[in-house]
């Protein structure tokens, strides 16, 4: 994350608050739920609109990051789990 953005995400939060921005995040969450489903459902919607909504998931997600990632718990978890998924698919124990 580039310091203009870092800033960018500490503005948002000053001007309306995390409780407003974490609302945002879920709104956009379900953004993306709603054209992926659509998407394999019945193609009415665009690879570009699936484009979209995953770029603003990705701009909620840094900053949530920023708002709970505390000490690089989430950074953590991804690496536990990423671990634990090449263990099993591609190391194939499947204990
Ligand atoms: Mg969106």
């Amino acid at each position: 994350m580039t310091k203009i953005e870092k800033d960018i995400y500490e503005a948002l939060e000053k001007k309306y608050g995390r409780p407003h921005q974490v609302t945002v995040c879920i709104e956009e969450l379900a953004e993306l739920t709603k054209v992926l489903t659509k998407y394999l459902r019945n193609n009415q919607i665009s690879l570009m609109m699936v484009i979209e909504e995953i770029a603003d998931v990705e701009i909620c997600l840094t900053q949530m990051r920023i708002f709970f990632d505390m000490k690089n718990g989430v950074n953590f978890f991804k690496d536990f789990k990423v671990r634990r998924l090449q263990k099993f698919y591609i190391e194939g124990d499947l204990k």
